[in-house]
């Protein structure tokens, strides 16, 4: 009898958090298991902010995927997934394809531009190891370069951030205590840098507690950030970004990097493969599954799932990734043992901290406010759970958050 072959798509908190629980729940001669990641390496994708300004070196966000699966159990295929062909259960690699009896899609989020001109060619984003490495490299080019001019620009020290949202108020935290560091290490005076922070919403951080938005605006405005609320970005262009308040009041903002964080959309493989979406994301069955499919299951990102309280969908979290991780391997497993009856996903949301740099934040867990160093704390034990929760104590102290005091 041949076994069923399942196959994971994507290596990070969703594709990881299933693949080492797939590993436990079923046996070698039960099914066999591949899991498909562009690198050989997982990033943790919640610290890419701090790669992104350099106060975190990359090599810290990232780990060996072979380090973490059970290579007697997990086939490992280092491959960049570029379709689906549900009709024959088959993935197609830049380098090859893959055929399926179960099939786990996990590849996580792109940037959304909404079509706004110019962000594509002259605006970075926060998306991987890759990008965060370059948004480093070209801040720190532009405070290199500032001193070596003839004529001085300073807008070469202005940095813009799209969006005041989760990625873009940790960003600013960190970029807020990197820039002292920039100034110093390139004799750059300090009050000649801009930080400004554009966000289109008349609000920061939506769906945040208003005292702990206050808190965070606060301090980041301590620490030089301005905020340009109830602003949109209209343009990026090689000098910078074009903003309008309202229909009339256009004005333009020279930079010398602009960082949009202003939203995520599912991977486009989704719908690169033909899958119904939505920016991407699939409304997911309550069983993870693909609606009208017994065997592809989606995770992470590139799914949706709606709060009923609200009638809203979930904001994408790695909280929930790595729950709906745990809830498909357990699904998947009972598949391949010929049963039919499938586990629902309820997320369990503990809480939400949003850090503002390396020793202050802002967040609620187990329904406690909290803010300061005691938020920051919580945001460690946060960061040392995920990487518990997939590759155990050693994990932890390789990678692990202890500068915690
Ligand atoms: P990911 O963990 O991003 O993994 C996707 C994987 O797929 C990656 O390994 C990637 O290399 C791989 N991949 C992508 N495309 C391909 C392809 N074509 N072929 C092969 N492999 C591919 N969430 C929280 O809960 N708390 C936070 O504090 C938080 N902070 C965040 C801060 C930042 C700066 C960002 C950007 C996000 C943050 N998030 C946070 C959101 C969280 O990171 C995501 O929700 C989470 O990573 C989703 O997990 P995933 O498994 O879907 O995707």
């Amino acid at each position: 009898l041949r076994k069923p072959k399942i196959v994971i798509l994507g290596a990070g908190y969703g594709g990881l958090m299933t693949a080492t629980r797939l590993q436990k729940a079923v046996g070698v001669n039960e099914a066999d298991i591949v899991l498909i990641n562009k690198n050989d390496y997982h990033y943790e994708t919640t610290w890419l902010h701090e790669a992104s300004a350099g106060t975190l070196h990359h090599d810290k966000v990232r780990y060996d995927v072979r380090d973490v699966i059970d290579r007697h159990k997990v086939e490992f295929v280092q491959g960049s997934v570029e379709e689906i062909k549900m009709d024959e259960k088959r993935v197609i690699l830049e380098n090859g394809d893959i055929v399926y009896d179960y099939l786990v899609i996990a590849l996580g989020a792109e940037p959304e531009t909404f079509g706004i001109k110019g962000l594509k060619e002259y605006a970075f984003s926060i998306v991987n190891v890759n990008s965060a490495r370059q948004i480093r490299e070209h801040i720190e080019y532009q405070f290199a370069t500032y001193n070596t001019e003839a004529e001085k620009k300073d807008e070469r020290l202005t940095i813009v951030v799209g969006g005041a949202g989760f990625t873009g108020i940790e960003f600013l935290g960190e970029l807020t205590n990197r820039v002292p560091e920039l100034c110093r290490e390139y004799d750059v005076d300090y009050h000649k840098v801009k930080i400004v922070c554009v966000e289109a919403a008349p609000m920061v951080l939506p769906g945040f507690d208003p005292e702990l938005v206050n808190y965070a605006v606060a301090t980041l405005e301590k620490k030089g950030v301005e905020f340009r609320i109830g602003t949109a970005i209209k343009e990026a262009t090689p000098e910078g970004i074009i903003v309008a308040k309202g229909e009339e009041e256009v004005e333009e903002i020279k930079a010398g990097t602009v960082v949009w964080a202003a939203g995520v959309r599912g991977n486009s493989v989704i719908e690169k493969s033909g899958i119904e979406a939505m920016r991407g994301r699939v409304k997911v069955q309550p069983d993870l599954r693909l609606p009208g499919s017994d065997d592809v299951f989606i995770v992470g990102d590139c799914s949706l799932i709606i709060n009923e309280e609200i009638n809203r969908p979930y904001p994408p979290t790695a909280q929930i990734a790595m729950q709906q991780g745990e809830v498909c391997a357990r699904n998947i497993a009972a598949l391949v043992r010929g049963k039919s009856e499938m586990e629902t996903f309820t997320p369990d949301i503990k809480g939400t901290v949003c850090s503002l740099g390396e020793d202050d934040a802002i967040g609620v867990a187990f329904g406690k406010k909290m803010v300061g160093t005691k938020a920051s704390f919580m945001k460690k034990m946060i960061d040392n759970r995920a990487l518990y929760m997939i590759g155990g104590p050693s994990l932890v102290l390789k990678k692990g958050k202890f500068n915690v005091l």
